[in-house]
């Protein structure tokens, strides 16, 4: 491809005017939308207003007349747009690592109480970290034991001792994306429950969670929805498991009548019990635009449109990286459907320094160790020339060698 075709290509996409939403530092080419989502312009006056306003007029009034009593439950109803949930069925709460605490505690209690045989929780070897501790202390604490295994041998694995299947939908390091629906259909057809941790996948690929028939779903704040650095993440439970017990986490905000100021814990209605403590206000505040500036989407053809952009932003990185970077493996699916919205190289030595040195030129990605070049390619604000100037870089970055520099080389706390 030409750089001009790319341009022709941008003039063409209907999404294009969705990037006036994002403040976007000049000579900047962000791909890292699937770490941190950038700042969309009402960010800040929303946050400047909750702040002067809200907080510092209205004081503690506003939790009446501000809204913010109901701001988790609101925001909510606009994720469950995005990931196929029913309206008051997804609550804003706490951060991921906590609502899968919650999450995959219910779903044990429920499997106790219906099979008490099954003591597995079965997830993937590369599941996210966090997700695989939150697992092990869990299963250690309530007597269950956690089994690891690659994507293509769970399937397999599911059988009469399965409690809980729980999977990160699209993997964090190489982009791959589970069949949702056939693997929730297998967990239940095995007797066991499906925990979707949608992390890499809310606001970035389509997610119908009633057609695939989760049974618990949690996801990110602070990635493709763009709610700001550790924005509160959100938790979905399917009607049929939201009301059967309470959460483990049974602190005030999730009571049916938290002013009652009663000694007995009575849960709410639904998923509000899936709230705790309260809510970090300016956060959610923040939060509620970067899900608004996804929901834009929906007037220029939704999430189908951002994925088919996303794609076709893929597939244009990939091809010209591959085709002028012959020392990089491609480390994602080549397959669209098997593909989230990122894109991954693998090089065994330079990874990280062939990063600082792309990030030194304007070009954001990250590096996942041991060997991952990550690329997440958001449609809401990228365009095609932006992934066309991002792999001519990485071709430069490798032909000059300048990723040999000592200051590319010193490995920093985040990478
Ligand atoms: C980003 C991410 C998290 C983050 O969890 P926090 O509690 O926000 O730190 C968890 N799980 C997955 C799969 C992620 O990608």
């Amino acid at each position: 491809m030409t750089r001009d075709e790319a341009l022709a290509l941008d003039a063409a996409d209907a999404l294009a005017p969705l990037r006036d939403q994002f403040v976007l530092p000049p000579g900047v080419i962000y791909l890292d939308g699937n770490s941190l989502g950038v700042l969309p312009t009402a960010t800040a006056a929303r946050v400047q207003q909750v702040v002067t306003e809200e907080w510092g007029q209205g004081l503690i009034r506003s939790w009446n007349t501000a809204g913010w009593m109901t701001l988790a439950q609101r925001i909510g109803d606009k994720i469950a747009r995005l990931v196929g949930a029913g309206a008051s069925e997804l609550v804003v709460a706490d951060s991921t690592s906590v609502n899968l605490f919650k999450v995959l505690s219910a779903a044990l209690t429920i499997s106790q109480a219906d099979a008490p045989a099954r003591k597995l929780i079965l997830s993937e070897r590369s599941n996210f970290p966090t997700d695989l501790y939150i697992a092990e202390s869990l299963a250690r604490e309530r007597g269950f034991e956690l089994r690891l295994a690659d994507a293509d041998e769970l399937p397999a694995l599911l059988d009469e001792r399965s409690a809980v299947l729980m999977l990160t939908h699209v993997n964090y390091r190489t982009g791959r994306m589970h069949d949702m629906r056939a693997l929730t259909t297998a967990a239940h057809a095995a007797g066991a429950l499906a925990i979707w941790d949608l992390a890499h996948s809310a606001g970035a690929v389509p997610v119908d969670l009633h057609a695939a028939d989760a049974d618990f779903a949690i996801g990110c704040g602070y990635k493709y929805l763009n709610g700001g650095p550790g924005a509160p993440a959100f938790v979905w439970a399917h009607p049929r498991h939201a009301e059967r017990f309470w959460q483990p986490l049974a602190g005030w905000m999730g009571h049916a009548a938290p002013f009652e100021f009663t000694p007995g814990y009575r849960p709410a209605p639904g998923i509000a019990r899936y709230q705790c403590g309260t809510p970090a206000l300016l956060s959610m505040a923040a939060l509620e635009c970067g899900v608004d500036s996804v929901l834009a989407a929906e007037c220029r053809g939704g999430m189908a449109a951002l994925r088919g952009k996303s794609l076709a932003l893929g597939r244009l990185f990939a091809a010209e990286v591959e085709a002028r970077c012959p020392q990089l493996t491609l480390a994602s699916p080549r397959d669209d459907a098997l593909r989230g919205s990122q894109v991954c190289f693998a090089h065994p030595e330079m990874g990280y320094p062939v990063m600082q040195a792309l990030i030194a030129r304007g070009v954001i990605g990250d590096f996942r160790a041991p060997d991952i070049l990550r690329f997440g390619f958001t449609p809401l604000y990228l365009r095609f020339a932006d992934a066309f100037d991002a792999a001519v870089h990485l071709q430069q970055v490798l032909d000059s060698e300048e990723w040999r520099r000592p200051e590319f080389n010193q490995r920093q706390a985040v990478t």
